[in-house]
């Protein structure tokens, strides 16, 4: 007999996390496949202080203990990368470079990814003064001068992060308000005040300059003067899109990607469901993604008995 699983989960982040633990608790036969690693965007923050029970953590602490939850469920892990879905059939299929996998519900959980600077010649800077990551790439630049491009929460924890370590900091940001939480926007502005951080409002990115990136040009918006910065190093942090390349089309996105869905976590597709941040979700946090995995995992079970039921009246 065919080998079907009654849930396939795609996506390590912890809206993954969450639906994985729910669905092995409710013993239904479950797959998830990661092609990396598990956390998601959280691996990427450096402190975490508004998930219940932890204080003050950091991403990727928190993700290692999501992990290990969820492995201590028994749950079947495949560490595979997606490359296409095949979703609207009663029996869905996920295809990876090796294997095709079959299950009657299928929740996408795969999170977003980073939005480009959209400057001539990115790639060529990435990993030489050019980052996304600064968690990852801080160290570098321990002594030296780096901009960060952004607004939201993430481009202000970066500076703020970043000036820990390098002699100065320019925050480059498009518009004169931020639109990260005030409690961050107050750090800042401390900071600001001893020198260490200077903000450029209402500036945009135009050029990088260099062999590797030597100097960054950014235009003023409202008057369209270019200004010229001398850093070592440049910090992208200007949100994040869906990632929905191998999800099949005829799931319904809303206007800027992100895949639409009930209360319920079910999309215009019988028997898929989606979560967290590639949802067309109200608030992207660590709580509401968990919230969606649980949500999605136990109205999976629901359906699946249901096929189930009337496969055997057949
Ligand atoms: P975000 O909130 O979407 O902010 C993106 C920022 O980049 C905005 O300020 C935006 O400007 C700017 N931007 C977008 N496209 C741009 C472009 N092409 N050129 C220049 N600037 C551009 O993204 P995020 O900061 O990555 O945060 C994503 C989500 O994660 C949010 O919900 C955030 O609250 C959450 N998060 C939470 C924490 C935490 O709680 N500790 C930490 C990190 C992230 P405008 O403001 O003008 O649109």
């Amino acid at each position: 007999m065919e080998d079907i699983y009654d849930l396939i989960i795609l996506g390590g982040g912890p809206a993954s996390m969450s639906a994985g633990i729910y669905a092995m608790q409710t013993k239904q036969k479950t797959l998830l496949i990661e092609k990396e690693a598990f956390g998601g965007q959280i691996t990427t923050t450096s402190s975490v202080s508004n998930y219940l029970g932890f204080e003050k953590i950091s991403g990727r602490e928190l993700a290692q203990k999501m992990h290990e939850h969820l492995v201590s469920t028994g749950i079947e892990i495949a560490y595979e990368e997606v490359v296409k879905t095949e979703l609207e059939s009663t029996i869905k299929k996920v295809h990876t470079h090796n294997n095709c996998y079959k299950a009657y519900a299928v929740i996408i959980g795969i999170g977003t990814q980073v939005r480009r600077l959209g400057v001539d010649n990115e790639n060529k800077y990435l990993g030489h003064g050019l980052s996304y990551s600064s968690l990852n790439d801080r160290d570098k630049f321990e002594g030296k001068t780096v901009a960060v491009v952004g607004g939201g929460n993430s481009a202000i924890e970066d500076a703020i992060y970043l000036s820990e370590k390098a002699q100065k900091v320019y925050l480059i940001h498009r518009r004169m308000e931020f639109r990260g939480d005030s409690k961050l926007v107050e750090e800042l502005y401390s900071i600001v005040n001893t020198g260490k951080i200077e903000l450029c409002l209402e500036y945009k990115p135009k050029a990088i300059v260099g062999e590797v990136v030597t100097q960054f040009e950014i235009t003023h918006i409202p008057t369209d003067q270019t200004r010229t910065l001398d850093v070592d190093g440049i910090f992208v942090a200007i949100g994040r899109g869906a990632n929905t390349d191998i999800i099949d089309e005829k799931i319904v996105r809303d206007a800027s990607g992100y895949i639409v869905t009930n209360e319920k976590m079910e999309t215009n597709m019988p028997g898929v469901y989606c979560v967290g941040d590639i949802r067309n979700t109200p608030l992207r946090q660590i709580v509401t993604a968990t919230s969606d995995g649980a949500i999605a995992a136990i109205t999976a079970l629901s359906y699946v008995k249901n096929i189930k039921l009337e496969e055997n009246k057949k």
